[in-house]
């Protein structure tokens, strides 16, 4: 339900949207009711195990191994994830030309698979991998499959999803795992085509996503902590051209002391009921 004064700042939020083009960025928060793990408690402190950083993830096969080991038992759960009501009702609004555009951070297609289009995808997709030798990319499936088939000791076995479509595995399961070789070269460094922690985001990403701030007439945050830079990089910007800025997330975001509101609730309820006032 959505109580009394989430429907007072659902006004405002109706007031400040309303005949103005806002671009939509969104972060976890909005796949977690699909079933998607996210990083940050509240608070916006991470929680659990620290993920892979880049420069691991480079420098040594073992760390690879550890990584597609644990993302194979990871996989099916990010694959079989779809779209809430948050993304159907981003998704209505673009199609109704009610927003200006969408980016997210998140990895996991469902604003695609719910019917958004042009999404930037400001940390990459899960379900795409790229070759570091020879550049190329694959199709995830195709190489889960490949990893499937060569490592049939791993069916069956249980591991906690982590975020990401990483799992927290049992590390006596890893020193035997083949890693995917690059259906192009054949070589041993396929990535996921995700921005890890500790990577840049792809220059031409961070332009495409800063010229759409710039065009914009606002900004809804939905979902999102604004932790990782890339994100809070752009609400600085939309903030410094003074325009308005707004969040739906619980608990904290590094912005807040930027924002024209905030409402701590959940996207799921909130935006369905936006997509209606807005179309009115
Ligand atoms: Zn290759």
């Amino acid at each position: 339900m959505i109580d009394r004064q989430i429907s007072d700042r659902l006004e405002m939020l109706y007031q400040l949207m309303a005949n103005k083009q806002f671009l939509v960025l969104t972060g976890a928060g909005i796949s977690t009711p699909s079933g998607i793990p996210d990083y940050r408690d509240n608070e916006g402190v991470r929680r659990g195990k620290a993920p892979m950083m880049y420069q691991e993830f480079l420098s040594a096969p073992a760390a690879r191994r550890r990584y597609w080991a644990r993302a194979m038992l990871g996989w099916p759960r990010i694959r079989q994830a779809r779209p809430n009501a948050a993304h159907d009702a981003l998704a209505t609004l673009q199609t109704k030309q009610l927003i200006a555009g969408l980016i997210t951070q998140n990895v996991d297609t469902l604003h695609d698979q719910a019917g958004s289009h042009e999404v930037i995808e400001l940390h990459g997709s899960l379900h795409r991998v790229v070759c570091l030798d020879c550049d190329q990319r694959a199709d995830r499936q195709a190489i889960q499959l490949v990893m499937e088939a060569e490592n049939p000791y791993l069916s069956g076995v249980d591991a906690t999803q982590a975020p990401d479509g990483d799992t927290l595995l049992d590390p006596a399961f890893e020193a035997r795992f083949k890693i995917p070789r690059c259906p192009s070269c054949s070589g041993e460094r396929l990535k996921p085509d995700v921005v890890f922690f500790g990577e840049n985001v792809a220059q031409a990403t961070a332009a495409k996503a800063a010229r759409c701030v710039e065009q914009a007439e606002g900004l809804l945050v939905v979902g999102s902590s604004l932790m990782a830079y890339s994100a809070f990089r752009l609400c600085r910007a939309m903030a410094e051209q003074h325009k308005p800025l707004i969040a739906i997330n619980f608990g904290k975001t590094r912005a807040d002391d930027f924002l024209d509101l905030k409402i701590e609730a959940s996207c799921e309820q909130l935006l369905p009921v936006l997509v209606e006032r807005l179309r009115d």
